[in-house]
């Protein structure tokens, strides 16, 4: 398993991370199988979305945002409810296939890493599996 970290910026961000998680297939040596990606922290996650127009990240946000206002009737004692809710609806890891030794994304599809209660320094999981 390879592991790597990102400094997030802002509250709430999308920090890409397709080269690292390709970086870590290739140096796995596995050639067909899946790539499982995984962040182990309760206000951050991990999605795949479009990388090409940055506004698709700024829009998802920001309705994120809306959807789960950072006040509201939370008993959480450490102010950040929003965030831990944020990262159980999007969901702490990807599997990706890997297909000739790289993943199988599509062509505006890239693998983020999400940020909820930032800026901090977030560790991913990389764990490719053959088969
Ligand atoms: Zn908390």
């Amino acid at each position: 398993m390879e592991t790597f970290e990102v400094r997030t910026g802002g509250r709430t961000a999308l920090h890409e991370i397709t080269a690292q998680v390709e970086a870590a297939v290739e140096r796995s040596g596995v050639r067909e199988g899946v790539a499982v990606v995984y962040c182990p922290h309760t206000t951050a996650a991990v999605t795949i979305n479009e990388n090409a127009d940055p506004t698709v990240a700024r829009d998802f946000l920001m309705l994120v945002d809306r959807t789960v206002p950072r006040r509201d009737d939370y008993r959480h004692a450490e102010g950040n409810s929003d965030a831990h809710i944020k990262s159980i609806l999007v969901g702490a890891d990807r599997s990706i296939p890997v297909r000739e030794g790289r993943l199988v994304l599509g062509a505006w599809q890239g693998v983020f890493l999400c940020e909820f209660d930032g800026p901090r320094t977030r560790r991913l999981h990389v764990k490719v599996i053959e088969g």
